[in-house]
């Protein structure tokens, strides 16, 4: 590792004729009472709801159709709840998400903790998972050639289902 990069542009500060005095240094918060837990229970029944949502559908859906869902098997939890749990599920790589190519973000509980892709249909939103050997040496490739390193790539391919073709007959 032999190259390090310099700060952009010039590194002389401009001093101005009126510094603000220092204010000292910020006050410590005294010994506080220790930090509560992160998440309240009520937050971890409604995450296991919906993620036991999830696990129930063999379809990509928006956060919009799971809360309604939720509210109508008499759920009360409230859509920006779903989002945030949505969100942490995500984050914790327990749910898939998927961008409509119209921009739409859609989630999906996925079996595999592998990397691996998705074939959903345009139609009734109904996904399969698939691996990447093709695809991992096309982009380690592509990279090289570029001049990239730490390679990751997101694909996802969509299509009509079988079973939406033969609906539209
Ligand atoms: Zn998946
Ligand atoms: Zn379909
Ligand atoms: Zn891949």
């Amino acid at each position: 590792m032999s190259e390090h990069r310099s700060p952009a542009g010039s590194t002389s500060v401009p001093v101005t004729g009126s510094q603000q005095p220092s204010a000292g240094p910020e006050p410590l918060p005294a010994a506080g009472p220790p930090r509560p837990p992160a998440r309240p229970r009520r937050a971890t029944r409604q995450g296991a709801t919906v993620l036991a949502a999830l696990r129930a559908s063999p379809s990509f859906r928006s956060a919009q159709e799971i809360h309604g869902q939720l509210r109508a098997e008499g759920e009360r939890i409230g859509l920006t709840t779903v989002y945030r749990h949505l969100q942490r599920l995500a984050d914790e790589g327990t749910v898939d998400v998927l961008r409509q190519p119209e921009g739409e973000v859609q989630y999906r509980y996925c079996r595999s903790d592998e990397h691996h892709h998705h074939i959903v249909c345009r139609v009734c939103g109904r996904s399969a998972e698939t691996e990447c050997p093709e695809l991992v040496g096309w982009a380690e490739r592509l990279a090289e050639s570029l001049g990239y390193s730490d390679v990751s790539h997101a694909v996802e391919v969509f299509g009509v289902c079988a079973g939406c073709r033969a609906a539209r007959r």
